[in-house]
């Protein structure tokens, strides 16, 4: 897609560190390094983000990380843990917008990553959840 940098990236119009390639994915190390070895999984196809994905392409991208994850573990022997982060959309704190999942490896509790899920658990009876769960459920296509 004309403008998208993730694109150029993949087009090599821009350069990159390239991590592995196929047909289907480019990872290449996100230039920010938040941790060392913080690499960019993205499809080839432009899309969004995760809404955008069908099936077949999901099946298809999503089952290469495991394997580019290993490739870090073996990497970098010094890694302990690492997370995966995938942004949709400005309020979830995307700035590019062609989808890409976040490999950050981390080293230590004080490394520079940093992820915070609070505990709203005590806020929601049963019958809350239950509806919830609900709601998300009839939605299943
Ligand atoms: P987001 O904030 O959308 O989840 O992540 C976008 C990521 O793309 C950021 O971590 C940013 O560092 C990375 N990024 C933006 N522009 C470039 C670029 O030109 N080259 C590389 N390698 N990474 C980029
Ligand atoms: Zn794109």
């Amino acid at each position: 897609m004309e403008n998208c940098i993730f694109c150029k990236i993949i087009n090599k119009e821009i350069p990159s560190y390239s991590v592995y390639e196929d047909e289907d994915i480019y990872a290449f190390l996100d230039i920010t390094q938040t941790t060392k070895g913080h690499t960019l999984v993205i499809p080839k196809k432009h899309i969004t983000d995760i809404f955008d994905y069908d099936d077949e392409l999901a099946a298809v991208v999503f089952s290469k990380v495991p394997k580019i994850a290993r490739s870090m573990e073996k990497a970098f022997p010094d890694m302990q843990g690492l997370n995966m982060v995938n942004n949709n959309k400005e309020m979830a704190y995307q700035s590019v917008f062609h989808s890409h999942i976040h490999l950050i490896p981390r080293y230590t509790k004080k490394d520079d990553f940093a992820l915070t899920f609070k505990d709203n658990g005590k806020k929601y009876t049963s019958e809350m959840m239950t509806k919830i769960a609900k709601s998300i459920q009839e939605e299943i296509e």
